[in-house]
């Protein structure tokens, strides 16, 4: 149970880990990192003046402690004479303006709205201002934030890079998105191409979340800018929440169809419903109202994640209750992106340093994520193909028990008429009846009776050619239906019996009815059955251990019955 309650409160750790950073910007690969300090902005102030200021600023290790609302942040004095561009996290934001003070006194404005950020965003999704290099060297960053959401910071992690390690970093970073596209492609083509063969819903959800996955990638590494410079930056994180949300609710699915159905029955299953539910209207409430107001919209979305979450304990658990067999594969592959989000919460609160691996940590557990399960996949493939190897041998262990007589190993009465109804063309049916087999059983007990039948039985399954069906039709009573053109002679049958070894050597015989006609219906059978059962009563009347042969009547047959060649004694 304390292990229990511990996991789950590392859960909820992890989840707080990952609520921060759903857009977040992943700057400061590259270049030197810049110091700033802070000034709330009030009318009147200039450019000129806020790099002038001596007073007023305040400098914060994390400014999301300064609130919302507009910020002038004022870089620590540098010297640089090289071409230089600034990075810094791209963030939700209103306009930025960026100036650049150069030691002859001049002052550089950029103006970065929506779609200039867009224009500006590298692979990071990290905010790139090439400076122009002018005769002077550059001596201080001054960054005008209008009504900034301050949720991650209001300019984070801002550094100062030379051309060729914007170029390096935009490789490092496309190589490592691009890796992990392909990873979504490949899994994407195998799981939907399992999916049409296979059909288990698990495969379409995981495509569903791959997608998602994929979809959340273009949005957040910043390349869907590349694609369409015109998008509003704050759009583009729009979309990232959306994605991510989707990606999650898909991941739920999964889990939902890839575990037994018993681990999500009842109240669990209804609960992460709900909290889906509550994802998919944070989700598309970020991204369609957003703007009115990004605190409230991005707290609500945080908390459905935190929601989401806070589910996955109880589920492992009750999985764990209820002796799952997958549980420990599907927790193998979840514990990556759980572990790491541990540590970014840790990070967050001081505990262990910034680092940009951590803040990437995303793509990089989804992408051992993905891989495992891959394997739980194939696992889960694994059992259900076992399982349905047994159930089909227990299917055909079933129907040849239902099929066949205990005793003598022939089919039985349904068996016999099941596959004997219904053929085409003419048919023999022979009926042998075993003599006097009540005298039998009394002399030589039921048990030593029993053995004479299956021995009877023996002799009847050789006497007949392969394709014939021979069946136990009644107590001491068998039936035998080949096609007409079939080679069959009953006395080979008696014979047979007569030589055959019985207990306590008892001499056994047996006499045998035959009729040919057609056997395609019901009322065939029922006709063929009665004249081969009179011709029975015939060898039985004319002294037994012979066989007898009878043509069915007209009326019954419509054509005339063939000639068979049966001797008689
Ligand atoms: P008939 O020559 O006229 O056929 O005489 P019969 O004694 O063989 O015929 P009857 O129908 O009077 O008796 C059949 C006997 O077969 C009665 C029953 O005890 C016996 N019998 C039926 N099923 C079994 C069985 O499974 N095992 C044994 N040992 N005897 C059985
Ligand atoms: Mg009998
Ligand atoms: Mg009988």
């Amino acid at each position: 149970m304390r292990l229990a309650l511990l996991s789950y409160v590392v859960a909820i750790l992890a989840v707080l880990g990952m609520v921060p950073t759903p857009a977040a910007a992943q700057a400061g690969l590259t270049g030197s990192a810049l110091t700033t300090c802070a000034l709330r902005d009030r009318p009147g102030l200039s450019p000129r003046q806020v790099f002038a200021a001596s007073r007023g600023f305040v400098c914060p290790a994390d400014q999301r402690r300064l609130g919302p609302g507009s910020y002038w942040i004022r870089s620590a004095p540098l010297r640089r004479s090289a071409p230089v561009a600034v990075r810094s996290a791209s963030l939700w934001q209103g306009v930025v303006t960026l100036y650049a003070l150069y030691a002859d006194g001049r002052i550089v404005p950029t103006v970065i709205d929506q779609q200039a950020a867009s224009r500006h965003v590298q692979l990071g999704a990290i905010l790139e201002i090439a400076l122009p290099q002018r005769p002077a060297p550059l001596v201080r960053l001054l960054w005008h934030v209008d009504h900034a959401a301050n949720l991650r910071g209001i300019v984070r992690d801002p550094t100062l890079a030379t051309p060729t390690q914007s170029i390096d970093s935009n490789l490092l970073m496309g190589g490592m998105y691009a890796a992990f596209a392909g990873l979504c492609i490949a899994l994407l083509c195998y799981n939907f191409a399992l999916w049409v063969a296979l059909r288990h819903p698990f495969q379409l959800a995981y495509c569903a979340m791959v997608t998602g996955l994929l979809a959340y990638t273009v949005t957040s590494s910043g390349w869907i800018a590349w694609l369409y410079p015109l998008i509003a930056n704050n759009d583009r994180i729009r979309a990232n929440y959306l994605l991510l949300g989707l990606s999650t609710i898909a991941a739920f699915q999964f889990a939902r169809t890839f575990f037994e159905a018993r681990v999500f029955a009842g109240t669990i299953g209804r609960l992460v419903t709900l909290t889906c539910a509550i994802t998919a209207a944070a989700s598309l409430g970020f991204c369609l109202f957003a703007p009115l107001n990004v605190w409230l919209f991005d707290r609500f979305y945080s908390l459905a994640f935190a929601l989401q979450m806070a589910m996955v304990v109880p589920l492992l658990w009750r999985a764990w209750v209820l002796r799952s067999n997958y549980l420990w594969v599907f927790a193998l592959a979840w514990a990556s992106p759980i572990v790491m989000a541990s540590f970014r919460i840790a990070s967050s609160l001081g505990m262990i340093g910034w680092n940009f691996w951590l803040d990437n940590s995303t793509i990089m557990t989804m992408t051992i994520e993905a891989l495992l399960s891959s394997i739980a996949i194939a696992y889960r493939m694994r059992l259900l193909s076992n399982e349905r190897d047994e159930a089909r041998e227990r299917e055909i262990a079933a129907r040849l028990l239902a099929d066949t007589d205990p005793l003598t190993g022939l089919l039985n009465r349904r068996a016999f008429l099941h596959n004997a109804i219904g053929r085409s063309g003419e048919q023999i049916l022979m009926i042998a009846d075993l003599d006097h087999f009540k005298q039998v059983n009394e002399t030589i007990g039921h048990d030593g009776g029993d053995e004479v039948l299956r021995v009877f039985a023996r002799t009847l399954r050789q006497a007949v050619p392969p394709e014939a069906l021979v069946a136990r039709i009644g107590g001491e009573e068998f039936a035998i239906v080949v096609p007409a053109e079939s080679v069959v002679d009953p006395d080979d049958i008696l014979t047979g019996l007569r030589a055959g070894r019985m207990p306590y050597d008892v001499t056994v015989t047996a006499s045998i009815g035959m009729c040919s006609g057609p056997l395609e219906r019901e009322t065939d059978w029922k006709a063929l059955y009665a004249c081969a059962d009179r011709a029975l009563f015939e060898a039985k009347s004319a002294g037994r251990d012979r066989a007898r042969s009878r043509d069915l009547p007209d009326s019954a047959h419509g054509r005339p019955a063939p000639t068979l060649a049966v001797r008689s004694r």
